[in-house]
């Protein structure tokens, strides 16, 4: 039996239906260009008065910053361990990236680093919701309001998740998300969005995403062309019914894979106040590319979420950063591995996958 890794097929055969009546819909009505009943369910979901459908996630960090005015000179802390894009939607407005290291426990930015690395030409904070836990919200807005920094959350892998209670993608200024196909809200296809309470904000992100403009052929300023599709956001409104059920499922798979491999390797820790929506499930062990191998030739799917720390990748060589300045986030590089995790992951198929870690795993 094969564990596949994200299993895009399996959910696609349960929503199938559903799926071609809503493309059908926008197929009659030709409104291929915005999917505003799309943003409107969004904003209701996360909690926020606007929701700005764009073409995707990267371009929802990079329009989130331009439009609250970061640009050359300026510097935003972030991450040093977490998907590219959140550093490009920095280096996208001209300003510099800079990094701190992350919780050895959460993985999650390090709050009691922030203070360390402002200067006065910090601008914002991007926290990242990490593998689908909250950031730790709370000391990260106090330092950004003792300072006067706005907070741009990268939520891209937490729909859904909870900090204390508070919905993930309300806790910041503004907050980004990405529906790439493999996220736990995916479009069949690029898209991403902006949530937010401000509608000024709102109403800039969304000309920046339409060439400047909110009256036709009327350019305040130069935008570009990032735009949620009408065939997307249909497909994004099918799924949003489903998210809560395919994140219990989730949230209920990871329990299995904890019980199962907590005494063989370093199991993910779930802070006490918050829901952890587990984007990714993510363990530690000594002997990585064995387990790897291993887990490949026994059909179960594994990746890397992410083998080299930002600053520590060609892209961002530039900026001269050194391994020994992430001691954690360098040291969990060379361990972690990500587990098969989606919402049709059978108790059998978690078995086997706890069986064949624990096969191989030095931890
Ligand atoms: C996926 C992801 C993004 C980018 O989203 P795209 O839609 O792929 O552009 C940004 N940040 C994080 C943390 C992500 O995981």
């Amino acid at each position: 039996m094969k564990v596949q890794f994200v299993d895009l097929k399996a959910q696609y055969a349960s929503i199938k239906d559903e799926i071609a009546e809503a493309i059908d819909g926008v197929l009659g009505s030709c409104a291929f260009i915005n999917s505003r009943s799309f943003e409107a369910d969004f904003a209701g979901f996360i909690g926020t008065q606007y929701c700005v459908g764009l073409g995707n996630g990267t371009d929802a960090l990079c329009l989130a910053m331009q439009a609250a005015g970061i640009g050359r000179g300026d510097e935003v802390i972030t991450a040093a361990n977490t998907f590219i894009a959140t550093a490009e939607g920095i280096t996208y407005t001209g300003a510099t990236p800079v990094f701190v290291d992350c919780d050895p426990v959460s993985y999650n930015l390090n709050p009691e680093l922030l203070e360390a690395a402002i200067t006065s030409r910090t601008k914002a904070i991007i926290p990242v919701h990490l593998y689908g836990q909250p950031a730790d919200m709370d000391p990260i807005l106090a330092v950004a309001e003792k300072h006067g920094l706005m907070v741009i959350e990268d939520a891209a892998q937490a729909h859904g998740a909870l900090y204390k209670g508070r919905r993930i993608g309300t806790l910041g200024r503004m907050a980004c998300f990405s529906f790439y196909p493999g996220k736990n809200l995916g479009a069949y296809g690029d898209a991403g969005a902006v949530t937010t309470d401000d509608a000024e904000l709102t109403t800039t992100i969304r000309k920046l995403s339409d060439h400047g403009s909110d009256v036709k052929y009327r350019h305040d300023f130069p935008g570009m062309n990032s735009r949620l599709d009408g065939i997307q956001g249909a497909v994004l409104s099918v799924k949003l019914k489903h998210l809560e059920d395919w994140t219990e499922k989730r949230i209920a798979a990871a329990a299995r894979y904890t019980a199962g491999l907590k005494d063989v390797c370093v199991v993910p820790e779930t802070a006490s106040d918050v829901r952890h929506v587990f984007h990714l499930y993510v363990i530690q062990v000594e002997n990585r590319d064995e387990l790897m191998n291993h887990l490949n030739e026994q059909g179960i799917g594994c990746g890397i979420h992410y083998p080299v720390p930002l600053p520590l990748t060609p892209a961002y060589a530039e900026l001269g950063y050194e391994a020994e300045q992430f001691p954690v986030a360098n040291r969990i590089a060379g361990k972690i591995v990500s587990l098969p995790m989606h919402g049709d992951l059978t108790d059998t198929m978690i078995d086997r996958v706890v069986d064949q870690v624990g096969a191989v795993a030095g931890g």
